[in-house]
């Protein structure tokens, strides 16, 4: 696991063997963070959150793949009260384990949540949520699954992507549940907010959106 500091409001920590993105986003204000993809072991980030004294809000499912949510049943045992974030249309993905993929990596997801009582708190587009003092607005982006969301906090600028758009590229359709023709209507949802609003992708670093609406190869509008 690797910790990349982006800014003393986000931490990154790039996890398992598809270099996953697990972002703890803090208000200062409250010290109160939301995790964002539990996306493999989380004990030492859990030992951190405590060392720290922060306090957990909540864990936010970007979407339900294999290696976005290796890490909730662990999660969930560590902290059993913890709030679960995800929008309503993903839940079915998450107990079928061909839809989530962990069936690819002889792994069964779906047996390992079903044996836990988990407050999942389902949410749609547009929906809202706080982080201490940092109201999240829940995005419905679907098109690399259906039930896919960003999370846009609009006071800081930041929009967190999930596998929907990356830096220079979009995210598959091909997996199940993935439409080409929704993912390329939710990327253009994506536009139509501030240009100078910064994204962090599910995988690899954090960009610009002026420069994807300019650059990414993938999109022409
Ligand atoms: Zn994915
Ligand atoms: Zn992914």
């Amino acid at each position: 696991m690797t910790k990349i500091n982006t800014n003393t409001e986000i931490s990154t920590f790039v996890m398992n063997e598809f270099g996953t993105n697990c972002y703890i986003y803090k208000d200062e204000q409250t010290n109160n963070i939301i995790i964002i993809d539990p996306a493999g072991d989380m004990n030492q980030i859990i030992d951190l959150i405590r060392q720290r004294e922060l306090n957990i809000v909540s864990v936010v499912i970007t979407h339900g793949h294999y290696d976005h949510i290796k890490g909730l049943p662990g999660l969930v045992k560590l902290l059993p009260d913890i709030n679960v974030v995800i929008h309503e249309d993903e839940i079915p993905l998450i107990f079928n384990d061909e839809e989530n993929l962990s069936i690819l990596f002889s792994d069964n997801l779906s047996k390992q949540l079903e044996t836990l009582s988990i407050n999942w708190m389902r949410v749609k587009d547009n929906d809202e949520f706080f982080c201490g003092t940092k109201k999240i607005r829940v995005v419905h982006t679907p098109g690399h699954t259906t039930g896919s969301i960003c999370l846009y906090i609009k006071e800081k600028g930041f929009l967190f992507t999930g596998d929907t758009l990356f830096c220079g590229s979009v995210g598959r359709t091909d997996f199940p549940t993935g439409d080409i023709d929704l993912l390329e209507e939710s990327i253009k949802k994506i536009f139509l907010l501030p240009m100078n609003t910064f994204f962090f992708p599910g995988h690899g670093g954090w960009c610009i959106l002026e420069k994807e609406i300019k650059h990414n190869p993938f999109v022409r509008l």
